[in-house]
């Protein structure tokens, strides 16, 4: 029998804490069971049992815990196992995954969600009984009425929601409650799911086409000999009526499915396609969701009768799953599997790799424009690869226009952010009756204001960034940490009005464009006009159903959204992707701008794309028009292979973070020379990031980028003596350092 648990708390301690398992709990505690302890004088935590023991620790008294929360596990060990995989590799504590990977209310008391339902009491259920009960509430119109309303409701004369009883009976609970004093009605509580399932019927699966068909043989295959397999196919290749056919397969050998996708805008339709093929077999996770929902499906995963499949954003990871047997990572290339802050700083996609492993599972990595490392992985053998070249219903890929912005000014053949060329094809895709979308990646109306009298620009009192102008709030606002300030009326330095806004967000455009057309139906889709799943929805139906003419978006609107009716797609300035200083901007600018062509050219018509742009000469231009991911993938490699960069390279930016500068400058001063002597020539900087100061701390940034096969947790290990090491210096020990492993 053991007498000891180390528990992780949910904190970001480096450590598992030791406690003493009290007489009464010594056989019933288990690995991944919560119980409650103290720390520290006053403070009590509920923590989670990662190791059962007899090795009496010396250094200090072990107190017992208070008091044992589950009588089964709420983590499994398979999980536990993931949770140490994320931590060992990205350099985090089990505490922060605690925190991140289950929902709040496992962390508290559980109750299920419940309602009240009205039945006709047993002795009053047959015919006859119930008109002499009618006739006998002649005076009693109130009732009467409730009473008819119930037998409407319930033709098979079974049950109904009392709250949906009363309010279309529109009487008061007062005359439910006479008549379930008089016996004739019942009420009960029913304990129900926060799911909200559609009861759609359940229709079969699609026929796959010839090429789906083979597409599917052929990962089957793969799959023989590879754990991973990436599918590359083109935008509307019709994946999804694939990875249908591979999660029957699963399920229908008795396995669980996980499909991921980056983030909840991409839900809606595949949702709506998934449910009606697995009906109430399949739950969703993602963040929209309120913490009682995540709990509930928890708990569901863990019980007796999971879902077969599960349809999550990347947290949906961290699930219970007992048999597992496939993973599908969608749109694998999206950096929104990436958790960037706070920590654990973990790639969902690569996780996703690791759990499937821990099950014996395949995952199955898809998308039109596949991550650099996961096709370099793919060609080289480590992964399966099958490629898809067609598009569903032999549809034509976009032809793609490029306008060079600067030419077009010159030629004053430029509106605002519009060039006449986009104008035209506009007037004529509206006077089709055909819709546009338009893609222009910054929110906001500018994203900067400048007084033209004395040269003053409103930047962020926490952060290194100026202020982006959000007009219809007349609001200053920091992209950065969300400080916001009225848009002033005249400039604090000078005192005069002479304001003048650089830039175009997406709500000038809207603007802009409202007066270019002033009879169309213009939506904008970006982060602010989306802030609940209903707005987000709201605007995704209304574009489905036809009533808005032109969609204005961030990379929102590239994300997989298939729309019958779209006939021309506007990029309205691709040098904001270019320009982006970092070494994935090539990639990301190719990805975003293939997935927002995509999105043109639906059934019997071939799609336009104008691209506009100031630099037409730059070499990937041409590869965007052709669509040539081979080219650009062969470009990009010998970029990375020359600057020492990922495939072939890993990378770990080390950020230090303080409130005073000098402190922050000598700290990483000495680390990078630290580093330096442990890792020599891998090491860069320090340097400022992008952003050098935020929410009021200053930060620095140290690049190390390491040979491929090094190990990372060596490597890790080596960062962590180093930390220890220098926070131990009295002049250092309140900088913070984190560590993001494999950064986008
Ligand atoms: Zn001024
Ligand atoms: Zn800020």
């Amino acid at each position: 029998m053991y007498r000891f648990v180390d528990v992780i708390l949910p904190l970001p301690l480096a450590d598992t804490y030791t406690y003493g398992i009290p007489a009464e709990h010594l056989d019933k505690v288990a690995i991944g069971c919560r119980v409650t302890v103290p720390l520290g004088k006053k403070k009590h935590y509920t923590a989670l049992v990662a190791r059962l023991h007899n090795d009496e620790p010396k250094e200090y008294n072990i107190r017992p815990f208070d008091e044992l929360l589950d009588e089964t596990p709420i983590v499994t060990s398979t999980q536990l196992k993931l949770w140490q995989w994320i931590a060992k590799y990205y350099i985090c504590s089990l505490g922060e995954i605690f925190k991140a990977a289950v929902p709040q209310g496992l962390k508290g008391e559980f109750k299920p969600r419940t309602e009240q339902r009205i039945r006709v009491s047993k002795i009053y259920s047959s015919p006859v009984a119930m008109s002499l009960i009618q006739q006998s509430l002649s005076r009693a119109p109130r009732q009467k009425r409730l009473l008819n309303t119930f037998l409407q409701m319930t033709a098979d004369g079974c049950e109904v929601a009392k709250h949906k009883l009363l309010e279309t009976a529109q009487v008061s609970p007062n005359i439910c409650k006479e008549l379930i004093d008089k016996g004739i009605l019942e009420s009960y509580e029913v304990e129900i799911g926060r799911l909200a399932l559609h009861n759609a019927p359940v229709v079969a699966q699609n026929k796959l086409n010839e090429a789906q068909q083979k597409a599917y043989d052929q990962i089957n295959d793969t799959f023989q000999s590879k754990n991973v397999t990436l599918l590359h196919g083109v935008t509307s290749a019709g994946k999804t009526e694939i990875y249908i056919h591979l999660i029957n397969k699963a399920i229908n050998s008795g396995k669980q499915v996980l499909y991921m996708l980056p983030e909840i805008a991409l839900t809606k339709q595949i949702i709506e396609r998934l449910q009606r093929v697995f009906g109430n077999r399949i739950g969703l996770y993602h963040s929209k969701f309120s913490d009682s929902e995540r709990v509930e499906i928890w708990k569901k995963q863990l019980s007796d009768n999971p879902y077969d499949v599960i349809l999550g954003v990347r947290s949906s990871l961290f699930l219970p799953f007992t048999h597992l047997g496939l993973i599908i990572v969608d749109e694998e290339h999206e950096n929104s599997y990436k958790q960037q802050e706070p920590a654990p700083r973990y790639n969902a996609r690569n996780a996703a790799i690791v759990l499937a492993s821990l099950h014996n599972a395949k995952t199955l990595l898809g998308t039109a424009t596949p991550s650099i490392e996961s096709y370099y992985n793919a060609t080289k053998g480590k992964y399966g690869l099958v490629e898809l070249t067609k598009r569903y219903r032999s549809l034509q890929l976009p032809q793609v226009e490029v306008v060079d912005i600067q030419d077009m000014q010159h030629r004053k053949k430029m509106t605002g952010p519009f060039s006449d060329t986009l104008v035209e094809a506009m007037e004529h895709a509206i006077k089709e009756n055909k819709q546009i979308i338009l893609f222009q990646n910054r929110r906001g109306y500018a994203p900067m204001l400048e007084c033209r009298t004395c040269g003053w620009t409103p930047r962020c009192k926490h952060c290194d960034v100026s202020l982006t102008l959000h007009k219809s709030a007349h609001k200053l606002t920091c992209h950065y940490c969300g400080y916001s300030i009225p848009a002033p009326k005249i400039c604090p330095n000078c005192e005069q009005n002479n304001f003048v806004n650089l830039g175009y967000g997406t709500e000038k455009i809207e603007d802009e464009l409202s007066r270019i057309f002033p009879q169309a139906r213009i939506e904008r889709m970006d982060l602010d006009t989306t802030k609940t799943r209903a707005a987000y929805e709201k605007i995704i139906n209304n574009f489905q159903q036809g009533g808005t003419n032109i969609l204005i978006g961030t990379q929102m609107v590239s994300k997989g959204l298939d729309f019958d009716n779209v006939a021309l797609v506007g990029i309205l300035n691709a040098d904001i992707l270019l320009n982006y200083p970092d070494f994935r901007a090539t990639e990301r600018a190719f990805q975003l701008m293939s997935q927002v062509a995509g999105r043109a050219g639906r059934k019997n018509d071939t799609g336009k794309v104008i691209l506009q742009t100031r630099q037409p000469d730059s070499p990937i231009i041409p590869l965007i028009v052709r669509n040539d991911y081979t080219r650009f993938y062969d470009n990009q490699l010998k970029e990375r292979l020359m600057f020492h960069y990922p495939p072939f390279y890993r990378l770990v930016y080390v950020y230090m973070k303080h409130r005073d500068l000098r402190t922050l400058e000598q700290f990483s001063e000495i680390m990078g020379q630290r580093m330096r002597q442990i890792f020599d020539y891998r090491v860069l900087g320090p340097d400022l990031p992008p952003v050098a100061r935020v929410q009021q701390m200053y930060i620095r940034k140290i690049m190390l980028k390491v040979e491929n096969n090094l190990s990372q947790y060596k490597i890790n290990d080596a960062l962590l003596a180093l930390q220890q090491e220098m926070l131990d210096d009295k002049r250092f020990k309140s900088v913070t350092i984190y560590y993001d492993v494999d950064p986008l």
